[in-house]
């Protein structure tokens, strides 16, 4: 397991800094936004530290994969029935605040921004 000492999302996989949970096991984390931009908004985090996807390869397919597999049943477990959306932003560019890959999954009741 690659881990920083400190890094934040590094810090809530391993408890260290409090977090909401939506779920977890033994490579995945998914915990409540601090700061929710939509009705439902939760992220899910690799718990080995990867920057993001510009740094990722082909060690992360499995867990890439295996997260947005899990994606729609914590999304629908959260009360996004009726859809939501997945976004990871990746790099300065990318509008990447934290620099521990995760994805951003929202929904709920509209209205809340377009893409
Ligand atoms: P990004 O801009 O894609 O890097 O998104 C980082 C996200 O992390 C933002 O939506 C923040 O609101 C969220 N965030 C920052 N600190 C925390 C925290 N301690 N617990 C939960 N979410 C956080
Ligand atoms: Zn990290």
């Amino acid at each position: 397991m690659n881990v920083s000492a400190d890094c934040l999302f590094c810090r809530i996989a391993r408890g260290e800094i409090p977090s909401r949970k939506v779920h977890e096991d033994a490579e995945v984390l998914a915990f409540h936004d601090i700061h929710p931009a939509a009705p439902v908004h939760f992220l899910m985090i690799p718990k080995s530290h990867v920057d993001s996807l510009l740094t990722s390869g082909s060690e992360h397919e499995a867990v890439l994969g295996k997260m947005v597999a899990l994606a729609p049943r914590l999304a629908q477990e959260q009360g996004c029935g009726n859809g939501f959306r997945l976004v990871i932003n990746n790099g300065p560019d990318g509008g990447q605040e934290v620099n521990h890959l995760h994805i951003h999954i929202m929904g709920g009741p509209r209205p809340w921004k377009r893409m």
